[in-house]
């Protein structure tokens, strides 16, 4: 099963595409989560992306499809994958589906998680994530069960820098420039499925299980 998270920057894909990871057993992929893990490491990729994450711009597309191809090419993506943060432009969604086609493969669903721009500035401020394992809490609606330290690993939570509300308003014009016109796309192909994002984490989960059987 290979799945697309769409949805706001802070809509809650990581959040599902985790519990989805897990449920149907397949790796969870996050664009996001490379770029940072490069930008610790202080790989050369990491520097470059950087410059343009700390401005809540979108990295360039060629640096972004050759991350995403290489990581899908590998193993543990046999049997399918639920993508969190990609595509997030149109040239990226094509790339995607090019590259599937050759292998007479496809994209399963698109599942958007619907959250008003109005309620992202208050979910991003409160988000807070883990150093090490790149868990995600949020303050008041999934707070850790000690204060500032990951539940499952110990390791410190921070606010990332592209959180802070400056950024995020910045993020958010980005996403109704160049994201969002992915959900046309993803109805057009036919696989487009719409979920509340404003409910419950669990709520939510349980309506996108359902799409997915
Ligand atoms: P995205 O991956 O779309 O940027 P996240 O999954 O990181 O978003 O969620 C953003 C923030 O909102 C996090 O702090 C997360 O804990 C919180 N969150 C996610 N889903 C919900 C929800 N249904 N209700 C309330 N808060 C949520
Ligand atoms: P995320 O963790 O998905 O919120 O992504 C954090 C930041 O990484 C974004 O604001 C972008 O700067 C960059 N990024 C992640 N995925 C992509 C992508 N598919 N295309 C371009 N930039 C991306």
């Amino acid at each position: 099963m290979k799945i697309v998270m769409l949805g706001a920057p802070g809509a809650g894909k990581g959040t599902q595409a985790k519990m989805i990871a897990e449920k149907y057993t397949i790796p969870h992929i996050s664009t996001g989560d490379i770029f940072r893990a490069n930008i610790k490491e202080g790989t050369p990729l990491g520097l470059e992306a950087k410059s343009y994450m700390d401005q809540g711009k979108l990295v360039p597309d060629e640096l972004t499809v050759k991350i995403l191809l290489d990581r899908v090419a590998k193993d543990d993506c046999r049997n399918g994958y639920v993508l969190d943060g990609f595509p997030r432009t149109i040239p990226q969604a094509n790339v995607l589906k090019e590259a599937l086609e050759k292998q007479n493969d496809k994209i399963d669903y698109a599942i958007n998680v619907d959250v008003p721009d109005e309620n992202i500035v208050r979910r991003m401020s409160g988000r807070r994530a883990c150093v090490t394992c790149g868990a995600t809490y949020h303050i008041e609606h999934v707070p850790p069960k000690k204060e500032g330290i990951c539940d499952k690993c110990g390791s410190e939570l921070i606010l990332r820098d592209d959180d802070k509300p400056e950024t995020v308003l910045n993020r958010l014009k980005i996403y109704h420039d160049q994201t969002q016109p992915l959900i046309d796309f993803y109805s057009n192909e036919g696989i487009l499925k719409e979920v509340d994002g404003t409910i419950d984490v669990k709520d939510v989960f349980e309506n996108i299980t359902k799409i997915l059987g």
